[in-house]
């Protein structure tokens, strides 16, 4: 398929491997591995010397290859890996392409913050965390040497922006990569490739796998810059199931449709929330009055489907309202056709330290939503009788 497809016609029919009965959909291979006719036949596929698939957890099925090309026509990138969760992802760039260490900007993921603080540095491998884009204070650590820039944008929680292209442009100058959790986004919403990255990096388990009911993970990037990260996938065993592969592959069939909903239920409902008086802050790139909502305009075709934001009476009063709804519920996770909420401090921001959470501003009222496929007044309806219920 050529790449300017649109996204909806490569949600439906990119990477299509056509079936030799006819069948519209990619059948599943659940098998662990290949048989062959000859040593000879085995040989050609095990050199490389002919296409083939051979075992499972090389990544080397066709429900695995199939995925992963439909994953890399929607990122634009000349490959994608697929793998058996986001943090399965995440870890396995850090492992092949940080050795000389990492340099973190901004707010990111619980997970991602347990393994570059607690697990990476007994590798020796140590993250220098910046608070936000500061373009000089990063070119000053550049040049001490490091092998490459994280973040995501939008962040988790706060929804802040930051620039990829900047940020590429300055990390290429000094030798360092760029990798970019675009999980919030999805691809239906930012490419971080075209924009400079090296790695396009997503927990599958969010919006693109869509129903809460599958867990998964995916890198884009170069071909070149993936053999490494394709090696550790192989040997830590963080291969993508076939299952779960050919369910992932029904999921992104849909995915332009969703996320357009995805975007405007969640525009409605931050509108709605920053005019109630009972809302301290909200935290959505797509309202006018949200910083960086320039950037987020130029550099994203939709602002996406979650926000935060803090609700007057602190934390009180945030567990309160969490309590009283009922469409929203509430759960550690997001990018599902129901909504749901969360308060980041209790879950995907647990255990950090108090001040490190304060300096992000993930504070005890901070309530986050992951606005899902239902109808947006229906949604609006239950968070008004949630905050009005609070004063009772
Ligand atoms: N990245 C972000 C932004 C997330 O929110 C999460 C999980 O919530 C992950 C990565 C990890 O994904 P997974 O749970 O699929 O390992």
């Amino acid at each position: 398929m050529a790449k300017t497809e649109s996204m909806s016609t490569i949600c439906i029919h990119g990477g299509d491997v056509k079936d030799a009965l006819g069948s519209p959909n990619m059948p599943l291979y659940d098998t662990t591995t290949f048989c062959f006719d000859s040593t000879a036949d085995l040989l050609e596929v095990v050199n490389g010397n002919k296409e083939g698939y051979l075992y499972t957890r090389y990544g080397m099925n066709p429900s695995i290859k199939a995925i992963e090309s439909k994953l890399a026509l929607l990122d634009e990138a000349e490959q994608a890996l697929a793998f058996s969760s986001g943090m399965a992802a995440i870890s396995a760039v850090f492992i092949s392409h940080a050795r000389r260490g990492i340099i973190c900007i901004g707010e990111v993921y619980g997970g991602t913050m347990q393994l570059l603080t607690q697990q990476l540095p007994e590798l020796g491998i140590v993250t220098d965390f910046m608070e936000a884009t500061d373009l000089q204070q990063l070119e000053q650590r550049l040049k001490l040497g490091v092998d490459l820039v994280f973040f995501e944008t939008p962040s988790n929680p706060t929804l802040k922006i930051i620039d990829i292209n900047q940020i590429a442009i300055l990390a290429h100058k000094y030798g360092a990569f760029v990798a970019v959790d675009n999980t919030f986004a999805s691809p239906a919403n930012q490419k971080p490739l075209k924009l400079g990255a090296d790695f396009a990096i997503q927990s599958a388990t969010k919006f693109l796998g869509g129903h809460s009911d599958l867990t998964a993970g995916v890198v884009s990037g170069k071909a070149e810059h993936l053999d490494k990260v394709n090696a550790w996938r192989k040997n830590l065993g963080q291969i993508i199931s076939p299952e779960i592969a050919h369910k992932l592959a029904r999921s992104l069939s849909t995915l332009a449709l969703r996320i357009e909903r995805h975007n405007t239920n969640a525009l409605a409902v931050a509108q709605y929330l920053e005019a109630h008086p009972a809302v301290k802050h909200v935290y959505y790139p797509g309202l006018p009055s949200a910083p960086n909502h320039q950037l987020a305009t130029t550099q994203m075709s939709g602002y996406g489907g979650m926000l935060s934001f803090e609700i007057n009476g602190g934390g009180e009063a945030a567990i309160a309202l969490v309590d009283n709804l009922h469409l929203f519920s509430l759960a550690p996770s997001l990018g599902g056709t129901e909504s749901l909420v969360s308060q980041p401090v209790a879950t995907s921001h647990f255990g950090m330290p108090e001040q490190a959470l304060l300096q992000r501003g993930i504070t005890a009222s901070l309530i986050r939503l992951s606005v899902g496929l239902e109808e947006k007044s229906d949604l609006i309806e239950d968070l008004e009788q949630a905050i009005a219920r609070l004063k009772a």
